[in-house]
């Protein structure tokens, strides 16, 4: 079945006792056992429910993993992975990231003696000088956050499993729609079902996706030891955001296309970051691989000072002024005082985060709009 079939018929299925075509929600915490210490397919909710149990079966088939885990948020799902690591390893994350990652990794993780360091995972040559003896995990964004980057993940898996590491991809921006990084190599495949998988902006969740029974099995451990689970209705939830996950993230990044080219061509833009644009470092690497379009994040620059930055931010009618992403409402932020807030000035120039920086979730709004929008923003 084609992805768009799988993710309406893959996980979820009719109530086999109503035949009601959208399943009940699973709200029991705990299941009846079969006799004393015989287990069912399910006991417990923090082991496994039925309505999360739909949701990871569809996301891992849209990812072509073997087995999915859906947690209470992207950040607990990144957390999880990293706790594959022990005291003394160390962790290579890239340098366009979320947030939130960054901040997990440089003040908790960190903490337990895993150490953390960032490279540009575009540059493989970097990559291979930053590997060290005791390097366990890459962990890398593609497209980047915020600056858009787009890294290889098929040359950048090959030479992570050269030198025996764990290669993780946090495709939250990409979605299965567009990059599929299992096929290309990677280990890992993380989401922040908050985005674009629930896509309306009205639930918290992250998943994983793995391709290799053992390291399901290691992370399955790590989930039920720590409770780091999804809840049943956010599962429901997320399983009804999947069914429409290709038709919305097709468009959203069609009305970015456009967005991208109509900013491009605006004088009083200095720099448009979108991976869909020729002009763009990681251009070619996203045209083979990323399928269908380049996705529905872009970031900009206006000419003018941090006030003039803000301005065009607040004056905005239709884009909203808010963090997150990946929903049918378009936002918009200032990554250096909003999503990337976490790190300091110094670390935030080190990664090219400027004051100028403006970064838009484009969502199902009809693009001329959300043009007109922004073209009165932009004379404010
Ligand atoms: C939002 C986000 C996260 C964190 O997910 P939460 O659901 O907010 O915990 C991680 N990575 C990326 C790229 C994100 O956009």
């Amino acid at each position: 079945m084609k992805f768009r079939t799988r993710a309406i018929h893959v996980g979820v299925h009719r109530d086999a006792a109503t035949g009601a075509v959208v399943p009940p929600i699973h709200l029991a915490s705990t299941f009846v056992q079969p006799g004393a210490g015989v287990w069912g397919e399910f006991d417990y909710s923090r082991s496994g429910n039925p309505t999360r149990k739909g949701f990871e079966t569809t996301i891992a088939s849209l990812e072509s993993g073997i087995g999915g885990l859906a947690f209470a948020s992207g950040m607990a799902a990144t957390h999880t992975a990293v706790m594959l690591l022990s005291a003394g390893d160390h962790i290579l994350a890239g340098r366009d990231i979320y947030g939130g990652t960054y901040r997990l990794l440089h003040r908790v993780v960190d903490r337990y003696n895993v150490k953390v360091s960032l490279v540009d995972t575009t540059d493989l040559a970097a990559v291979a000088a930053a590997i060290r003896p005791e390097t366990k995990m890459l962990w890398l964004e593609s497209p980047g956050n915020p600056q858009m980057s787009i890294t290889d993940l098929e040359a950048v898996s090959k030479l992570a499993h050269e030198r025996g590491l764990l290669v993780g991809v946090d495709s939250t921006f990409a979605t299965p729609v567009l990059t599929r990084p299992l096929e290309l190599g990677a280990d890992i495949v993380m989401h922040s079902a908050t985005k674009y998988i629930g896509g309306h902006s009205d639930l918290l969740g992250g998943v994983l996706v793995v391709k290799d029974k053992a390291l399901l099995d290691r992370l399955y451990f790590l989930q039920n030891a720590t409770g780091n689970v999804m809840g049943p209705l956010e599962c429901f939830l997320a399983s009804r955001g999947l069914k429409t996950l290709e038709l919305r993230v097709l468009e959203q990044s069609r009305t970015a296309m456009k967005i991208a080219n109509w900013l491009l061509a605006d004088p009083r833009i200095s720099r448009v970051l979108y991976p869909g644009l020729p002009g763009h470092p990681g251009h070619e690497i996203a045209a083979r691989q990323m399928t269908g379009g380049f996705g529905a994040m872009l970031t900009f620059e206006v000419r003018g000072d941090l006030e003039k930055t803000k301005r065009v931010c607040q004056a905005t009618q239709l884009f909203q002024l808010a963090v997150s992403l990946g929903a049918v409402e378009s936002l918009i932020e200032q990554p250096a005082s909003m999503s990337h807030a976490s790190y300091s000035a110094e670390a935030r120039a080190a990664n090219g985060i400027t004051d100028g920086l403006i970064r838009l979730s484009v969502g199902l709004e009809d693009a001329d709009d959300l043009i007109a929008d922004l073209d009165q923003a932009l004379n404010a």
